[in-house]
This record gives C-alpha cells, structure tokens and sequence, in this order.
C-alpha cells in the first residue's frame, strides 16, 4: 500500500470538520466519506481500508464544539473554510455551462403596463443569476407594438425595478434596433429562409391547421425582396414569415410570422417605422446580438424554443442557454398585465397601486418589502412546474422580514370603554419593540378612560382580573351597555391573564383597509376590500409611508392621504 494511514486520516480530518462547520457541528459520515474515497482511488486505495479510519475521524469530529472544528479547520485547511465564507445565503441552481464574469442576463419587459410580481420573479432570477456568477445584466424593453407601448411605462418600470433593488448593466430599447432586424430579414429573403406572405389572417390560419404551405412561397427571391420593399411603404398589407417547416408537428414551427405592419405612433420611434418584428424574432435576435448568455422566459413559450434556435441557425448568430421557468400564478390574484388592466379601467380597483393587486405598486402600497418577494422567489425557484401558490406563502417571507423591525402600536378595532375609577392621570412611556430598543418609544397620556376591543370584552366577566399590555392589571367591577367599570389591580405581570391592548381618551379614529383574493373561481370577489373601524394610538398619525404592527391585529402599512390617515392591512 503506497499511502499510509496517517495521510487517509488527515485528509479524512479536513473534510470532516469541512462539512462539520458547514452543518452545525455535526459532520455527515456519508458526504465525508465519498470524498476521502474519490481523493484516494487515484492513488489505488481500495475502499475498504479508509472505510474504518473515515468512521473513526468523523466521530471524533463530531465530539467538538463547531467553534473549536472551525478553529481547527482553519489552522489545517483554511482554503475549506474560505469556500464555506463565500458560500451565497441562497440556493439558486448552478447554471448550465455558466462561468465567472462570462454570463450574461437580460429582464425584457414590454413598456405596456406596470411590473407585478411575475415580473419579479423574472428579473430577480435574471439580476441574481448576473450576480452570481459576477456577470453583465441587461434591461430590455421589447417595445415592438407601438400601439401598446408608452412613454411612461419606461421610465414606472424602470422605477419599480429600482424599488426591489434591482439595478442594470446596460439598458436599451429592441425598437432602437429596428434597422438592423430589416438587414437580417433581407438576409433571410435572400436565403429563401423567410418569404412575404399576402394571405388573409384567416388564410394562414387554415393553412397552418392543413399543415398547406400558400401559393406565396412560389415566388421568386426577387418578387420577395420587392414585395418586402412595398411592405415598408404605407398601404401595402403583408407580413414576413420564416420558411420553417409547415408539416411540423410543433404548430409553432409552421411558418411563423416573423414581421407584420402596425400603423401606430411608436413612443420613442415616432411614425418612422411601421414594419414591426414579432417576439419569435425580436427575442432571439436581440438574445443573441446583446451577447445574452442564458435568456430566461417562461414554460409557456417552450413551443417556440424550436423557432429561436432554428431562426438564428438561419441568421448564423450565436446561440444562447435558452431557459425556461414556470409562470408565477397566485390563488385569486390575477397575474398579468392583461388581466390587471381591465380592473383598473372598468373601476373595480382604485388603480394600479390598488392593495389587492399583484403589481409592485400594489405589494409595496399594502407593506410587502422587496427582500420577502426576492426570498419568496427564491423558494420558487426555477422549476418548470406549474403551479399555483397562495399568497400567504408571501406573507410569510414578508412577516419574516418585518416582524423584527416593525414598531409596535395600540389599534382598538369596534371599541369599548373601560373607566378605571381609581385611575391616576400620568404619562406612561412604552417601548415601540420589546426585543429591539433602537426601535424608540413613545409617550401616552392617561387618565381613567380607556378603550378595549369589543372582541375581549364579551370573554370578560365580573371580578376578571385583566392587563392593560404594557400598563396594569385592572379587576372587572361592572360590565354595562356602556362598556366595563374596572378598579386598578396591581403593576405585576400575572401569568395567564388576558392581555389586552388600548387607547386611552386621546385617541384617533383609524380606517384598515382590509384586502382579501381579487378573484373567486374567476369572477370579481365583491368583497375583496373591507373595512375595520376602531381606534389607534395618536403616534400613529405621525407615521407616514411605515409598516407597523397593530398589536393582536397584525401588521399594517401607514400613509399620509391627502385629507386622512390610510392604513392597509398587510397580513397577521
Ligand atoms: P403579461 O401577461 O403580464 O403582460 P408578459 O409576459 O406579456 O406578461 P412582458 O413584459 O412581456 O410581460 O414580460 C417580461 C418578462 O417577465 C418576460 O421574461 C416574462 O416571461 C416575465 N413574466 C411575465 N409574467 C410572468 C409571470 N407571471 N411569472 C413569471 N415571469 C413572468
Ligand atoms: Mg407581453
């Protein structure tokens, strides 16, 4: 045997206390060993011989504290511990064929609407796959139908982008490029790869079902290219399709129309182009030109994947890591663009920033922050498995996020007076956290009128003993239409007794805004938004723009409306 045991050992030791730190202390027999055996069977151990001496080192290992592994670990294999540093605090999956500072991502929305958090989904996969591998990421508009694209829509996306904390490499608009996509048609022209086809809409379709090519595709290259010329002037109706293959089993693969004529005024490009690329050719081309290693998009355009790689094939362009991930649907929320908008329009929802929408105005309006959607994006994942989540899988990245850093304040919803006849007036000063100090505090003053939720005081009865939270107990003298008449009842916290928190008479009468799911099997939810009445804590009308936490209620978002204060419900 040409290895000795001490060397099996040693080797055994580094990646044992390797996976020890890397699992709290505790080394897992089963990884350490597949290494120690892939290290040593090029030198001919059989594994037979480091089976027992691995088993041995990892108990041993495991008998330390993970401070006492780390500094071990550290003294004989520092460059173990480097990696485990480096490691990213998330799991998104390796990319296929990926390399450091090489990969390149793009987030191609069309300016047609606002983002919502499909889009999320999308470009925080994009960003951080860019990030991770220290790549290039692009912002593309694909504004390729002037007759749904705005101005104003550029500059909202690029805002909500900035919002989740996503910023770019390089920007660009696809209608900038319009003239090289001419060029690359008239390549295709010229290689009989694409054709002008001056069939009727329904003509094309019928064609397709029949898998029939038209009579078209019987001209010559040179009646195509000046057909393609007539195309660019006003009233000449055609459109250009890709000469694929019209037997194809994949319908998508049937000719596709690569270019087709919109008389409309483009945002930036004005009315100088009315020959537009549909997404089969805008998405590949620009992919491959702005040097797009791994494009993502969603599992519903798997079909025309065979049209991407078969169009830049014809064009001779590079081809990228075409990816695909499942569509981000929620119960009850409509994600799309296309869904959201006719809400707005017909006046179901206040706007696009409405509380109940899944658009980025609207998840940021109702208090969720952008590291609870990149965390819930992550638990996603890039799976092609279709599927519709809950919102409440949302919430609870949010709560998370949230919870720790969120003041916490008095709301009183459908309130009762309590009179504590031996109250003393004073200013009471009560922490905004119980676990965070820095969070600050704020003052209340007291005299002997205070208000209860109407929920604990139907669970009260006379002679309960019950705490003001974060005040005194009070003991139940009287329950009456009016509400409760209590006497004070000691400062001391008694174990098991009911909680309750309260405003005192200085009160401010608040609003929640409670959102629930937009859409019932379908249909517009009537009672999608409802309202709490009750009453807050008079700090409350100094917050503006803040998430806090109602106590026993749940957390809030708070803003400042023009002639009131609005508080939307978040989620418990
Ligand atoms: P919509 O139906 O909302 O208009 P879209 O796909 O037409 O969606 P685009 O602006 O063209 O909207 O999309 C930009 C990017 O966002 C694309 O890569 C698209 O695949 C992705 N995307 C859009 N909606 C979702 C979603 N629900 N889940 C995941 N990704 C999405
Ligand atoms: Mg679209």
């Amino acid at each position: 045997m040409g290895t000795d045991v001490n060397s099996i050992k040693n080797t055994a030791r580094k990646f044992a206390l390797q996976n020890a730190v890397n699992f709290d202390g505790s080394a897992q027999l089963k990884a350490v060993m597949g290494k120690v055996i892939a290290t040593f069977r090029k030198q001919g151990v059989h594994p037979k011989e480091i089976i027992p001496l691995v088993k041995e080192v990892v108990a041993d290992v495991n008998t330390l504290s993970v401070d006492d592994q780390r500094a071990e670990l550290l003294e004989i294999a520092p460059e173990l511990l480097e990696k485990k540093k480096q490691k990213r605090d998330y799991s998104l999956p390796d990319l296929p064929g990926a390399k450091d500072g090489k990969v390149v991502t793009r987030f191609p929305p069309e300016p047609n609407g606002y983002l919502h958090i499909g889009h999320a989904k999308a470009a925080i996969v994009d960003f951080e796959y860019a990030k991770k591998y220290d790549g290039t990421f692009i912002l593309r508009f694909d504004d390729t139908n002037p007759l749904k694209d705005k101005i104003e829509f550029y500059e909202a996306q690029k805002k909500d982008l900035a919002w989740l904390n996503i910023s770019w490499d390089k920007e660009y608009h696809t209608s900038d490029n319009l003239l090289k996509h001419y060029d690359l048609a008239a390549q295709l022209i010229a290689q009989k790869d694409a054709y002008v086809c001056t069939c009727s809409a329904d003509q094309i379709k019928l064609g397709r079902k029949q898998r029939m090519s038209c009579s078209c595709l019987d001209k010559s290259v040179e009646e195509h290219q000046e057909l393609w010329e007539k195309m660019h002037e006003d009233s000449f109706a055609a459109v250009l399709r890709l000469n694929a293959d019209m037997k194809s089993d994949n319908t998508a693969m049937r000719n596709p129309t690569l270019f087709r004529i919109i008389d409309a005024e483009h945002p930036l490009q004005g009315n100088q182009f009315h020959v537009w690329p549909t997404y089969d050719f805008a998405g590949a081309v620009e992919d491959s030109l702005s040097g797009v290693t791994h494009p993502f998009r969603t599992k519903e355009y798997e079909l025309r994947d065979d049209v991407y790689f078969y169009l830049l094939d014809k064009l001779g362009l590079r081809k990228p890591h075409l990816m695909e991930f499942a569509r981000l649907s929620i119960e009850g929320m409509p994600v799309s663009k296309r869904k959201i908008s006719p809400l707005v329009e017909s006046g179901k929802v206040t706007g696009f920033d409405d509380v109940r929408l899944p658009t980025l105005r609207g998840l940021k309006r109702r208090g969720i922050v952008p590291a609870a959607l990149k965390q819930f994006v992550f638990q996603q994942g890039i799976s092609k498995v279709e599927s519709t989540v809950p919102f409440s899988l949302v919430e609870s990245e949010n709560r998370k996020v949230i919870d720790p850093v969120a003041k916490r304040v008095f709301f009183v919803p459908d309130p009762v007076k309590v009179i504590v006849t031996d109250a003393t007036k004073k200013t009471v000063t009560i922490p905004f956290h119980p676990k965070d100090s820095s969070l600050g505090k704020r003052q209340i003053q007291i005299k002997n009128e205070f208000y209860i939720p109407r929920s604990d005081v139907d669970r009260l009865h006379h002679n309960d003993v019950f705490r003001l939270k974060d005040l005194y107990n009070l003991s139940v003298d009287e329950i009456n239409d009016e509400g409760i008449i209590a006497s004070y009842a000691g400062d001391e916290l008694i174990a098991d007794s009911l909680k309750v928190q309260w405003v005192s008479d200085n009160f401010i009468p608040l609003t929640v805004f409670v959102p629930d799911v937009l859409m019932k099997n379908d249909t517009f939810n009537e009672a999608s938004l409802t309202k709490i009445n009750g009453y807050g804590e008079p700090v409350i009308a100094s917050f503006d723009d803040e998430i806090v936490q109602f106590e026993r209620f749940g957390f809030v978002r708070i803003e400042q409306g023009d002639d009131r204060i609005l508080v939307f419900f978040t989620h418990r």
